[in-house]
């Protein structure tokens, strides 16, 4: 089953065109990769599929409904982006008691992940008290909360060191096992993400240089 359908999307800033006519599918449950240098056109593209920002022209279906037009996809699509937007001056107890109530899950829920990742140290800390490595993990656990079918995450682990980009993944993983979720990351390094995709998405100057699954890549015989 697709949950995405991409049909010759382009997307043009002002004169200069970001993408050039991509076309592609993403079938539910995987791990898609989105790789390719600073530029290359990721971000727009993520953002065009979470509905932030409209394609200039091309055809395009997220969970069978135009992003763009739709008024409750966020519902069902949850975004990480590069930078994590948490308010200061809470401390993450009070952040998690906003997050309970505008995402209906509970608090042993919230727990869980937070000991996945090893956040609950940090229970009393006010957000500002915190490393941007750490508030990017609280952001990224609590966008995860929402029981999403989609994560779009644009360079999530970009601010993390590596242990701590190995417990994202490991979340991202776990979500896919238990919940069926579908995920699409991006990054400018290709080499850990391919660890834990079922598919790469290579872009470069708007176009797709790649687009298959990761099995495929590697010749056995
Ligand atoms: P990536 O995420 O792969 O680094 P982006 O999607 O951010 O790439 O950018 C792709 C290209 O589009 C880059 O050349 C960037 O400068 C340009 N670009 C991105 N956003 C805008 C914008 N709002 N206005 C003009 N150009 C933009
Ligand atoms: P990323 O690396 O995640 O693509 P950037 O830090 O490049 O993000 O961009 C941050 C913001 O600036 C984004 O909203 C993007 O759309 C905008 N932007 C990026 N490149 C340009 C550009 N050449 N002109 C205008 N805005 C841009």
């Amino acid at each position: 089953m697709m949950v995405i359908e991409a049909d010759r999307l382009t997307k043009r800033y002002g004169d200069f065109e970001a993408l050039h006519s991509l076309s592609f599918k993403i079938e539910k449950r995987s791990i898609t990769a989105i790789v390719g240098p600073n530029g290359a056109g990721k971000s727009t593209l993520l953002k065009i599929i979470a509905g932030l920002i409209n394609r200039t022209s091309g055809h395009l279906t997220v969970l069978g409904e135009d992003p763009w037009k739709s008024q409750d996809l966020p519902k069902e699509l949850s975004v990480i982006l590069d930078r994590p937007y948490l308010p200061l001056y809470l401390t993450v107890e009070d952040v998690i008691r906003e997050v309970i109530s505008e995402f209906n899950t509970s608090y042993s829920d919230v727990i869980n992940i937070l000991d996945i990742l090893n956040l609950s140290i940090f229970l009393k800390n006010k957000v500002k008290e915190l490393s941007t490595g750490t508030r990017q993990k609280l952001q990224i656990a609590f966008s995860l909360l929402k029981n999403p079918e989609i994560i779009v995450a644009d360079e999530p682990t970009a601010t993390l060191d590596v242990a701590s980009r190995f417990e994202v993944y490991n979340t991202l993983l776990r979500l896919r096992e238990k919940q069926g979720v579908t995920v699409l990351i991006s990054s400018h390094i290709a080499s850990e993400l391919l660890t834990i995709s079922t598919h790469l998405l290579a872009i470069n100057n708007g176009i797709i240089r790649y687009n298959n699954e990761i099995s495929k890549l590697i010749r056995k015989d």
